[in-house]
């Protein structure tokens, strides 16, 4: 088993000592465990030995890593406890992948295989993309609790949110998750940033909340891969906020106001605003996170 000398992981814990020397072997192991795994989110990309206070990447992957095994992650390695023996067994494992996320529900409504992630990094798991257990207000999953507000900030009706919201950096390159056809731009689309539209060959894509550069224009043909948008501003929290669609033979009218606001939120009752053939990007951001641009 790998020897540390002191406590690895969460910096309030008390027990927690962050020995460079010990956060840089649990760095290593889990870039081994996430390269035999094929699990990303075990990848800390950065073995640097450091742990900031906030935002740590590595203190989420040791959470997401601990997820194999623990029903609650605790985000700490204590020295030959159970978390650094499961790490050990990735410094000499043969490569044996996990099993992809099990798909729940009916088969995905179009085929998603063979396309890339839209964003180089995907955002870590601890912002991850699927419905936690409770819903809450600020989730960035499909379906989470959304509301239109008046120019007063005054809430006039709840809706459902009607994308999946990948928090990352303004400015951040957007790329085509699939070749395709560029659609129609939508100048204003939420707090002065813009969404474009892409026909990909079995579904739609609108990348909401980018700047309002320019990188093609309407019936342009795109690439896989090819860099179409950057992340605009829309205030505290840069996101690319990711809807898809399943009828391709029409790019127009994608957002559908006459869908009323409920006067509370109702999982069955509040509405997404969209047009009916929306579908949840999650299962497909899920497939192509191991496939980046
Ligand atoms: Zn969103």
């Amino acid at each position: 088993m790998a020897k540390i000398n002191g406590c690895v992981g969460v910096t309030t814990n008390p027990n927690v000592t962050n020995y460079w020397q010990d956060v840089y072997i649990v760095q290593s192991l889990l870039k081994k465990a996430a390269k035999k795994t094929g699990n990303a989110d075990y990848d800390p990309i950065l073995a640097d030995g450091i742990i900031l206070p906030f935002m740590s990447r590595t203190v989420s992957c040791i959470k997401a890593f601990q997820g194999r095994f623990m029903g609650t992650p605790d985000g700490v390695i204590s020295p030959n406890k159970t978390t650094i023996a499961k790490l050990s067994e990735f410094e000499d494992a043969p490569v044996t992948p996990d099993p992809p996320p099990p798909i729940e529900g009916p088969a995905l409504p179009v085929d998603g295989s063979g396309c890339n992630f839209p964003l180089r990094v995907p955002p870590p798991p601890h912002k991850h993309w699927r419905k936690p257990k409770n819903y809450n207000a600020r989730g960035r999953y499909f379906g989470a609790v959304r509301w239109s507000t008046d120019g007063n900030g005054v809430i006039l009706g709840y809706r459902k949110h009607a994308g999946v919201d990948l928090i990352t950096a303004f400015g951040t390159p957007i790329y085509a998750v699939a070749d395709g056809t560029m659609g129609p731009y939508v100048r204003n689309f939420r707090n002065g940033t813009g969404a474009i539209t892409v026909i990909h060959p079995n579904f739609i894509v609108r990348y909401g909340e980018t700047t309002h550069r320019a990188f093609f224009k309407e019936g342009d043909p795109i690439e896989q891969g090819q860099q179409i948008g950057e992340v605009g501003d829309v205030g505290k929290t840069r996101m690319l906020h990711f809807e898809m669609y399943s009828d391709t033979s029409s790019a127009r009218g994608l957002t559908d106001t006459s869908q009323k606001l409920t006067d509370e939120f109702s999982r069955k009752l509040s509405k997404f605003r969209r047009r009916k053939d929306l579908i949840d990007p999650s299962p497909y951001l899920d497939m192509w996170k191991s496939n980046l641009p």
